[in-house]
């Protein structure tokens, strides 16, 4: 924002409102759902319909401790709907898992599978467990046997997981050579997600990230901004944020600040990005980095710089800090980085926010790239990967950015409209059996 209380846009400011934060992902889900087909052409009976998940399986997975006693965990798979093609989405291990994180979480997927325009419904899943308290070989005995668990509901053309928080390509192995013995046949498309050697994609890691940048860099097209003179703050050096932060500062944009767990660094020169380390590479190195300046993960969402991206955590722009976000737009990296309330705040305030269901879609986008190359059983190489996720994520942004430019919309809900619109046409044409 400007000192004259304009954003970079030249839009007025507004102050932001009080309204009570959403409980859940799933009163979120159903919210932004709500909204959403209010600005679309959606029969009422398909919004409904929308507003429940097809099928949740839970189940119980029984682990056999190193020590030799035993634990039983509860593990979940959230089916949203289908009907545009198989389930996706992640498994989480984490001790918060539960039936209702995980519905809301598919309906995110749902749509932004839509909004990619891939043929992929929503799904999500996990297992209430605190992964850092299993040894490796608890972890696949846990693996093997939730895999084992949700047999019956998942499969190449039915609902295909891919890692999440707590799990990652290890995971995703031993999930799929679990299925592949049961089924009798190797059957790589059962997940994505899955190290190259036994049919991952490459690029599949650096996705989101990439796309992360990529919607940055069109958006800052869009607002006749110039790249070389935009500054960025990016909350959670991960996999997303790292890899958004080295692309736009390979583009030209400068890197302002950085962030993980253990807090944020500040240089208004510019970090070099390629330089710091990202989480998973050493924990804590972030703040270790040699920078001018040190800051609070609080601070670094404050901060005046053109663009903001969120990509650590859910719930962080909030009523309680949204007045003092002072970027002249957001794009969100993590998921639901923006509580429903916050974002109708930034919204008056006039500040664009690029949402998760676009932003990050270009993990779910290679995820399909990995699942058409199991299917056909020919890996592409990086440079193909590359080439068609930004193929794929201009398509996507085109079709947002139309309707944004021609109904006003905010981008959340051009979104949204893109989503619901394809997901509404398909449940019409198919219709409601019996
Ligand atoms: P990651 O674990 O690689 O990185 C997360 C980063 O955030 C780390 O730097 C960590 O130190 C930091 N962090 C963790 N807790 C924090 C906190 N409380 N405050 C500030 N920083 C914190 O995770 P990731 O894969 O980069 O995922 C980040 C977000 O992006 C999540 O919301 C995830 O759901 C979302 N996302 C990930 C993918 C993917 O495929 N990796 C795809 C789409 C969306």
């Amino acid at each position: 924002m400007n000192e004259d209380g304009k954003n970079r846009n030249g839009e007025a400011v507004a102050d932001g409102g009080s309204e009570s934060e959403p409980e859940s992902a799933l009163a979120t889900a159903r919210r932004q759902l709500e909204r959403a087909a209010s600005h679309a052409d959606v029969d009422d009976g398909v919004v409904a319909r929308l507003k429940h998940p097809t099928r949740v399986q839970q189940v119980s997975v029984p682990l056999r401790r190193d020590d030799g006693s035993l634990d039983v965990f509860t593990g979940f798979r959230a089916q949203h709907d289908d009907v545009r093609g198989p389930y996706k989405g992640g498994l989480r291990y984490h001790p918060e898992v539960t039936a209702d994180e995980c519905i809301g979480l598919s309906m995110w997927m749902t749509w932004k599978c839509a909004v990619m325009d891939l043929p992929f419904g929503g799904g999500k899943g996990g297992v209430a467990v605190d992964p850092k308290t299993l040894s490796d070989e608890e972890r696949e005995r846990l693996t093997r046997r939730f895999a084992e668990e949700i047999r019956n509901v998942v499969g190449p053309k039915k609902d295909v997981p891919a890692p999440d928080m707590g799990t990652g390509p290890q995971e995703m192995a031993w999930f799929m050579d679990a299925y592949s013995m049961q089924q009798g046949e190797t059957t790589p498309g059962v997940v994505t997600g899955k190290p190259p050697v036994i049919g991952g994609s490459y690029g599949r890691e650096e996705a989101p990230g990439r796309s992360v940048a990529i919607v940055t860099r069109e958006a800052i097209d869009f607002y006749d901004w110039d790249i070389e003179d935009t500054t960025v703050a990016v909350q959670g050096f991960g996999s997303v944020g790292a890899n958004a932060a080295r692309l736009l500062d390979e583009w030209g944009a400068k890197v302002v600040a950085v962030s993980d767990v253990d807090g944020a660094i500040y240089d208004p020169d510019g970090l070099d990005t390629q330089d710091v380390e990202g989480h998973d590479e050493r924990p804590g190195m972030v703040s270790g980095y040699d920078a001018p300046e040190s800051l609070t993960n609080e601070d670094l969402l404050e901060l005046d710089v053109d663009v903001l991206i969120p990509a650590a955590i859910g719930n962080v722009i909030t009523t309680e800090n949204v007045d003092a976000i002072s970027a002249d737009m957001v794009v969100e990296g993590a998921n639901g980085p923006t509580t429903f309330a916050a974002d109708a705040v930034l919204e008056e305030r006039g500040i664009p926010v690029l949402p998760d269901i676009l932003a990050n879609a270009g993990g779910v986008t290679v995820s399909y790239f990995e699942w058409l190359q199991d299917i056909n059983r020919r890996q592409w190489s990086l440079e193909r990967v590359h080439e068609e996720l930004e193929a794929e994520m201009l398509k996507a942004w085109n079709a947002v950015r139309e309707h944004v430019e021609e109904r006003d919309l905010t981008w959340r809900d051009a979104a949204y409209v893109v989503a619901l619109s394809r997901i509404g046409g398909a449940k019409e044409t198919r219709g409601l059996w019996p």
